[in-house]
Order: structure tokens, then C-alpha cells, then sequence
């Protein structure tokens, strides 16, 4: 059956927008009575292929140790942060203290965790809150392992010790408004002046990039037409935010 009306389709989509927005907060209590409260993590109960059985009694311990962080830190605040979308800086010394962020890098105060357990950490996370794992991926897996796999010593020896403390947040930045999966047609410039370099271009999807004190950046290298990585702090003159 086909209902006519005398509104252009427009505006019917922004009257039923406004009325939806207008209205109180969905009481999810009262809504979905059977449904568990966000602050109530439902417990890990069950192993049914014996998954725990493969883990090294550090890797076993270490699971423990973030999912017991994550269930009574991170759980009862998460839906005040996503209702009014900002970002829970309380969590990041909690999330310092659990000594993941580096993950699998040694040394210069890095954990050195096997694979496993890097990733256990991070499945942990996401299990209660999945930005909160992105956080950690974007910090630890992208900027601070590009800084491990192409930095100087002397760029690991400056910055990983406060990175790996989450006393300093690292952002990752490849992605550009035109170019995503084919990253290697990036436009963004990097031309070599008298003591240091100037970039230019765009930069977008940039997870933690609002916040972050070290930024690793991709740009071409305008003498040799090569993709470099640079690393950017975060009052650099002319980044925008
Ligand atoms: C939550 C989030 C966080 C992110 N964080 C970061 C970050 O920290 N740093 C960063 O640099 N980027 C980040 N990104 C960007 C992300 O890496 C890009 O979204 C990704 O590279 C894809 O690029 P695109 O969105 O431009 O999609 P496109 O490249 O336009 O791709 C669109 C679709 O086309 C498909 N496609 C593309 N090329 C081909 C091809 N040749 N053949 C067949 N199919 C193809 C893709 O699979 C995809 O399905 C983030 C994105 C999200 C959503």
C-alpha cells in the first residue's frame, strides 16, 4: 500500500529526524528489562575448545590481568563517554599500568610480549569496548611499530620510554581523503628545508590524531619521490587539530 503525502521527501526525513532527537534517552532498563546492564559484564564462563590449555602461564596471567582491568574500569563508564562521544582520558594511567602498550617491542621500556599475548591483551579490550582496542592498536601496533621496524636508535631511545607508559600517545597517519587502500598514490609532500622538513597535504581517519603528542606521518619525499615516514610533535607549527 502506498501513502501519499503532500511533503517533499526531504522534509519528511528532517521531521522525523528532529522528532527523534528531540526525544528523552532511551531508558534501556525499562525498554530491554532482560538485557545486562553495561556495568555488569557477563562473565567469561566457558572455554570450550580449551583455548586457556595453550596459553603459557605468563600469557594466562597476563589475560587475567586486563580483562579484570577492563571489566572494573572501563565497562561501568563506557556508555557515559559514547552517549556524548568523547574519549575516556580517565582509563589511559589505568591502561599505562598494565604495561601492553609496545606490545611484542623489547627493550627502551616495551614489554616484549610474545604475539599471543599482545594480541590477548588487545582481545581483552575490545571484548568490553572496542574504540579502547582501537586506541591501543593505533598507538602500539601502527606508530610505535613503524618507530620500531624504521626508526633511528635514537628515536626509540627518545620516545618509547613515555609511549610505552602511555604517558605520551602516538597517532599513525597514512590515510588521505582520496586515497585509502591505494595509500601508495598519497599526495601529502615532504620537501627538506634548512633544519628539519615541511609538510604539506591532508590527512584523514587518523585515529587518536585530536590527542596525540608524537604523530608518524607519511608524506613523498619531493628529492627522491619516495614515501617517507616522519615523526611530528605535536606543537608543530601549522598542524592543524
Ligand atoms: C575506525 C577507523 C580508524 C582508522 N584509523 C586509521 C589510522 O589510524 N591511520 C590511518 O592512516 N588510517 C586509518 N583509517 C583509514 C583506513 O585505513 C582506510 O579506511 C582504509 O585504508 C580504506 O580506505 P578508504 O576508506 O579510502 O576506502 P577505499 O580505499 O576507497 O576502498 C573502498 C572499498 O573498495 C575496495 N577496494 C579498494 N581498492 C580495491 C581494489 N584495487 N580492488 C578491489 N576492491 C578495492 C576496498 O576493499 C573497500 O571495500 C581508519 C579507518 C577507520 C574506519
Amino acid at each position: 500500500m502506498t501513502i501519499q503525502s503532500s511533503k517533499p521527501q526531504d522534509d519528511q526525513n528532517k521531521d522525523s529526524k528532529s522528532l527523534y532527537f528531540d526525544r528523552p534517552a532511551l531508558d534501556v532498563s525499562v525498554a530491554f528489562p532482560q538485557a545486562t546492564p553495561a556495568s555488569i559484564f557477563p562473565p567469561c564462563t566457558s572455554d570450550y575448545y580449551q583455548f586457556a590449555d595453550l596459553l603459557t602461564p605468563e600469557e594466562q596471567a597476563l589475560r587475567l590481568k586486563v580483562r579484570e582491568c577492563v571489566e572494573r574500569d572501563v565497562a561501568p563508564i563506557m556508555t557515559k563517554y559514547w552517549e556524548k562521544a568523547g574519549f575516556p582520558f580517565e582509563i589511559v594511567p589505568k591502561l599505562g599500568a598494565l604495561n601492553i602498550a609496545g606490545g611484542t617491542i623489547k627493550d627502551y621500556g616495551c614489554p616484549g610480549l610474545s604475539v599471543t599475548a599482545s594480541a590477548l591483551a588487545t582481545a581483552e579490550l575490545a571484548r568490553v569496548d572496542a574504540s579502547c582496542s582501537t586506541f591501543i592498536l593505533v598507538h602500539s601496533s601502527l606508530a610505535m611499530l613503524t618507530i620500531s621496524l624504521c626508526g633511528s636508535e635514537i628515536q626509540k631511545q627518545k620516545y618509547f620510554p613515555s609511549l610505552a607508559k602511555l604517558d605520551t600517545i602516538a597517532c599513525w597517519g597514512l590515510t588521505e581523503p582520496d586515497y585509502g587502500s591505494d595509500a601508495s598514490g598519497l599526495r601529502t609532500t615532504a620537501t627538506k628545508v634548512e633544519g628539519g622538513w615541511v609538510i604539506e597535504g591532508q590527512k584523514r581517519w587518523i585515529g587518536n590524531s585530536t590527542f596525540a603528542d608524537v604523530l608518524v606521518i607519511f608524506a613523498r619525499n619531493k628529492d627522491t619521490n619516495q614515501i617517507n615516514g616522519f615523526i611530528v610533535k605535536k606543537n608543530a607549527p601549522g598542524l592543524p587539530r
